[in-house]
This record gives C-alpha cells, structure tokens and sequence, in this order.
C-alpha cells in the first residue's frame, strides 16, 4: 500500500508541467550565431604548446544542452571530437564548491570545500597556471565574476577561505602573471588593510585598465583588466565583455615562444542555476560558447594548442522539459537552488585531447595537463 501511495504521488508529479508563466522557466528563442567547424590537423608533435582550460562555473550537460536548444540545435561546443566526464566530489563533501572544485582543476589535489589552492591541512599547492609560469610559459586569468572570486582565485592565490578576497588580491601580486581579466577592483583598491594594490600593480609594470574596450586595445606587456567593482554584470549589461577579455588574453599571450596557459570561466552559468533561472542560464552558456568560439579560432589556425572545456559541477539539478529547435525556445526544471554531485562534461580538442576521454576525476584533468606541458 505505502509503495502504491508513492508510486501516485510520483505519478502526479511526472503530470506536472512547467507554467509557461514563470518567465524565469522559459527562455523564448531570440537570435541564433552560426557555428564554424573547425578542422583537426594539429601539430604532430605529441604535447601542445599552449594549453587554454575553460570552465562553465555549474555547467552540467543540461546546460550544454540548453544553450544549444536555443541556439537552434548548434554550439561552438560541437567542434570537440574528445569527450568525458568527470567527477567532482571534494575531499570532505560529495557536493563540491566552486573553491574545492578550483582548486582541484588547478592543482590536481582534491581539498575541503571553500579552499583555495591549499590541501585539506591547509597546505599550499602548486597549480597549474604556476607550473607554466616556472617554465617560462605566458600565463593568464580571465573571469566574468570578481578576478578574486573562487575559480579564477583558485589558479592564483592559496587561502584558508575563498571569502578572504583582500587577501587573494595580494596573493595577485605575488606571482608573475602576466594577463588577469574580470572584476574585483575594489579588493585591490578600496582596502581594510588600506593598501593600494593598483599601485603596486603599476610598480610591477602592469597596465591596469578598467574598460574593457580600452583593454581590447592592448597588444603587449603586463595586464590588470579589472571591468568592475566587483562582478560585472549580466550579458545585457556586460556585453562582449567575456569575449573580448579572452581574445585580448590571447593576444598578448601567445607571443611568448614558449608558450601559454590561460583559464577562462564562464563564471555566471551557476548564478542562473542557483536563481533557477532558464533565461539566465541561456545567455551565460551562449556567451561562454562563443567564447570558446574565440579560442577555437585560435587553436584551429595555431596547430600547437589544446582547449578542454569543462565545469566544476552541476548547478541547480536542471531538467530540459521542452524545447523548439526552429525558434530556440526552451523550458526547464529544478530541483535544488544549489550544486549537485552529477559528473560534468569533459571536451577537449588540439594535441594531447584524445587523453581527456571516459570518466575521470577532476584532479586527472590538472595532472593531465601538467603531464603534457612537461613534454
Ligand atoms: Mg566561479
Ligand atoms: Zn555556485
């Protein structure tokens, strides 16, 4: 009896249908980009040169989805032919943040939950971004959210606590990082400790520019893109702003002979999950695919590149109840406010990708790359 009494109530629930009034359920189709594909002929060489890591903060396969639905059925994303999964559990939660999960896709060390760059003792631990500095590789940051905020914090500073972003700002002027874009001024700027970090910045011979049309404009040297007080703001308010960020990177980057390591987060993905909002969740992953776009461009025509695109965890436990392939509507569901424990896409494309395939865990994508800029 109690099994049947279940099996009703679950019944009803699958009878549920989405208000089409809930706006935030719903995005209704708007414009679609065209997608280019890209050939694979890559440098013989085994290892790549260069090496961008993209991360779509609360990307699950839903949202992947979701933004391709309305993009009439086509991503950026499609022009990767290597895919896997990885698992994304920290060191004391089956549910990650996105500071253990930074952490872990930095470091290859799996940590507590809201660590940034340190071990479960609190350890600092080597990341990736600095294993490319020390061998006289470019190195760079690009986020939509504070540059201080977890996942970018994760491959630069080493804190107890990813809220300490006074102190991740310092930990900023402790490395050699030549591009970081994003917001947070107002941790270098507007200090307790009263410090002016933009002037140490200045010393250290950054070009630290707020606009970020002014920083498309630059072409060399050290950079400190800080378009916001704290995060930048939605698409609609941003605008190119994640684009524009990652091809300046590019840019500057890839004029070191020895080439570059850049991370790039779609930063906002999440924040449309934690909102149970479709619209949201749309235009982050659409801006964050042609941002991928941008790099594709790039690793397409270099040959010596390798992109892998992936999240730090699902946001949200998002559903795709219903979609239109011509308009680009779609609908989803919920069913939690905050991260779940699902596995996440893993794609890769350029030299070394075919070693990114089936199921891993987070910490063999940091140790991977590691391995292949050892080469
Ligand atoms: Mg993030
Ligand atoms: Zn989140």
């Amino acid at each position: 009896m109690l099994m049947f009494g279940w099996c009703v109530v679950s019944g009803q629930e699958n009878y549920k249908t989405v208000s089409t009034e809930d706006s935030t359920k719903v995005y209704r189709g708007g414009q679609f980009y065209q997608v280019t594909q890209y050939n694979h002929q890559f440098s013989k060489k085994k290892a790549p040169k260069n090496v961008i890591l993209m991360i779509g903060d609360g990307m699950g396969i839903a949202q992947v989805y979701t933004g391709m639905t309305a993009n009439g059925g086509h991503l950026f994303l499609e022009n990767f032919k290597c895919l896997g999964y990885a698992k994304t559990h920290s060191a004391d939660k089956y549910v990650t943040d996105s500071a253990a999960g930074g952490t872990a896709l930095a470091t290859g060390k799996k940590t507590y939950n809201g660590a940034i760059g340190v071990d479960p003792n609190v350890i600092t631990v080597p990341n990736i971004r600095e294993f490319a500095e020390k061998r006289g590789k470019a190195t760079g940051v690009v986020s939509t959210s504070a540059i201080t905020h977890a996942t970018p914090a994760s491959f630069v500073a080493h804190q107890e606590k990813r809220s300490t972003y006074e102190d991740i700002a310092a930990d900023f002027l402790k490395t050699d990082i030549d591009v970081f874009i994003g917001g947070g001024y107002k941790h270098f700027h507007e200090r307790k400790d009263g410090q002016d970090l933009i002037g140490n910045l200045k010393k250290k011979g950054y070009q630290v520019l707020t606009d970020i049309d002014s920083i498309s404009q630059v072409k060399d040297g050290k950079l400190a893109g800080l378009t916001a007080p704290e995060h930048n703001g939605r698409v609609g308010e941003r605008g190119d702003m994640l684009l524009k960020a990652a091809g300046t990177a590019l840019n500057i980057l890839s004029q070191d002979k020895q080439g570059f390591f850049l991370m790039v987060e779609g930063s906002q993905i999440d924040w449309g999950g934690h909102q149970n909002n479709v619209p949201y969740i749309v235009e982050e992953m659409l801006d964050f695919d042609r941002t991928i776009g941008i790099a594709l461009q790039f690793a397409a025509k270099n040959k010596e590149t390798l992109i892998i695109v992936t999240a730090d965890h699902e946001t949200g436990g998002l559903a795709v109840r219903d979609g239109n392939l011509e308009t680009g509507m779609v609908k989803g569901s919920f069913n939690t406010g905050s991260h779940t424990g699902i596995v996440v896409p893993v794609f890769a494309f350029g030299p070394g990708a075919e070693q990114f395939t089936g199921f891993m865990e987070n910490t063999d994508i940091a140790d991977r790359i590691r391995k292949l800029m050892e080469k």
